[in-house]
């Protein structure tokens, strides 16, 4: 029988035991770095370590870090390999092993531990990382034709314009060997899964943008436990693994419907289900509250999303706290707080959906009737009006027209905010000769809430 998630994630920490590594708790969600909005690496924790800012907690250390990329919101359920929250397996060397040492034992996990077929198994490396192309030959035997070179933009690793850097390395597994071995392109996902990704930290770029030998170097990798288990248990995505499948099923007994049996399509919501139920659950564990800026407001969409993708897939009525109980059940043996936080994240969760699922209800017909009338684009009036009449956030209108092939109106949008603003001055102005009493309904606050809401999407990648 196929490795569980949970045994896969155990077996990786317990290897790098085996080779001398220090086994670590996974770090919050909310890094410690003020620059970052949540843990995206398992790397993230140690940032100060790698700039010499901070003593190594061990020569070696070994992690499974908890993750959330917001930057993969639009692929979730859309691609077969990526989420919003994911673990990411990690073996770190601060100055201590390097390159030799990091590849044999990637080498050695994944054909020996995992026991995948050698001739699955393809490999990237920098361009001018000739030490690398060499020892994938030397240290795993790999034909050089199987070592694809690559460029900096996908195999070169940086955390900023200045800093420690390096080449980097990755692990690929191909779903499809009988499609020969010429013309091979890593990046067609129809084929190949990028599994593992090694960081050779062994550059330092300066304010000129200098590149000298680190006299300390790194490693720093990457192995995404939902990939792992995805070809371990033979299954075609993320989200069919243990790891996500018993949420998915949960919520498709709420729909009533086999979750097997629907289209690719109608598939995609059960999977952001799933995917999302898992990310709020470990935001709020670890802290976050809904809100309407910066990570609070990354908490929010997912919760907003999850319950709109809930509606979606035929869920009547309330559904997160039930999808969020399989998910605690599912990860609290590997995460304990979300054991301890468990009627914490129910009481939150459970709020924040009753609050959105009133101004849902409000708008959606409304939204309906829009998208219904709307050719090519929903004009910013709509939109307006939704959001002003209806709470009904800008991002969900932006979403929602896109399912349908339908742009928004931004440019008029922004007006019609706008003229509302002045309508809010000039009726500040004339309360205030009336003794200070807001008569208008229109705080000047929801302006500022817009400007942070277009931030934000921007940053999510809703709006350009
Ligand atoms: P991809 O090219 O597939 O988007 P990546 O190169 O962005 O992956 P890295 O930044 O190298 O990923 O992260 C290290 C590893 O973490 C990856 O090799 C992969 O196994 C896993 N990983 C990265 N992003 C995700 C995600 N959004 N969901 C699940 N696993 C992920
Ligand atoms: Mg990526
Ligand atoms: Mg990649
Ligand atoms: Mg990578």
């Amino acid at each position: 029988v196929a490795l569980s998630g949970n045994q896969i994630r155990e077996k990786f920490l317990q290897f790098f035991e085996s080779k001398g590594h220090k086994r670590l708790p996974s770090a919050s969600l909310i890094p410690e770095d003020p620059t970052v909005l949540l843990t995206i690496a398992g790397m993230l924790p140690f940032k100060p370590v790698f700039m010499g800012k901070q003593a190594a907690p061990a020569p070696r250390a070994t992690t499974s870090q908890k993750c959330v990329r917001t930057n993969d919101i639009e692929n979730v359920g859309r691609t077969a390999r990526h989420h919003t929250f994911f673990e990411m397996l990690g073996n770190f060397s601060f100055g201590d092993y390097f390159k030799r040492e990091a590849i044999a034992w990637a080498w050695e996990l994944v054909t020996v531990v995992y026991a995948l077929p050698a001739d699955r198994l393809w490999v990237s490396v920098y361009e001018d990382d000739g030490e690398a192309f060499g020892l994938w030959q030397e240290v795993a035997g790999l034909p050089p034709h199987r070592i694809r070179k690559m460029g900096a933009e996908s195999n070169f690793w940086e955390s900023g314009p200045t800093g420690p850097c390096g080449p980097c390395s990755e692990i690929y597994y191909d779903f499809h060997p009988e499609r020969g071995e010429v013309e091979i392109d890593l990046d067609d996902d129809s084929r190949f899964l990028e599994i593992y990704n090694l960081v050779f930290m062994q550059l330092n770029r300066d304010s000129q943008g200098n590149l000298s030998e680190l006299p300390r170097k790194n490693i720093d990798t990457g192995l995404g436990l939902e990939r792992m288990a995805q070809v371990l248990q033979g299954v075609p995505n993320n989200y069919e693994t243990d790891l996500l499948l018993p949420i998915i099923a949960r919520a498709a007994e709420l729909a009533g419907k086999d979750y097997f049996q629907l289209s690719e399509a109608d598939k995609v919501s059960f999977k952001i289900v799933g995917d999302h139920t898992r990310a709020v659950v470990h935001l709020i564990a670890d802290g976050v509250k809904p809100g309407n800026e910066g990570r609070e407001y990354v908490l929010r969409r997912l919760v907003r999303r999850l319950v709109r993708r809930g509606r979606q897939a035929g869920i009547a009525g309330a559904f997160t706290q039930k999808t969020a109980a399989v998910a605690i059940d599912l990860m609290g043996g590997a995460y304990p707080n979300l054991i301890e936080r468990r009627s914490a994240i129910m009481t939150m969760l459970g709020n924040e959906e009753a609050a959105f699922l009133r101004t849902l209800e409000n708008g959606e017909k409304l939204l309906a009737d829009i998208l219904g009338r709307s050719r090519g684009t929903v004009s910013g009036e709509d939109a307006f009006t939704l959001f002003d009449t209806y709470g009904f956030p800008l991002e969900l209108t932006i979403e929602a027209a896109a399912e349908r092939g339908l742009a928004v109106d931004l440019k008029e949008y922004e007006a019609k905010m706008q003229e509302q603003r002045e309508r809010a001055k000039r009726a500040a102005k004339t309360t205030d000769l009336t003794g200070g009493v807001d008569l208008t309904g229109v705080p000047a606050t929801e302006f500022v809430g817009y400007q942070g809401l277009t931030a934000q999407a921007r940053v999510l990648g809703i709006l350009n």
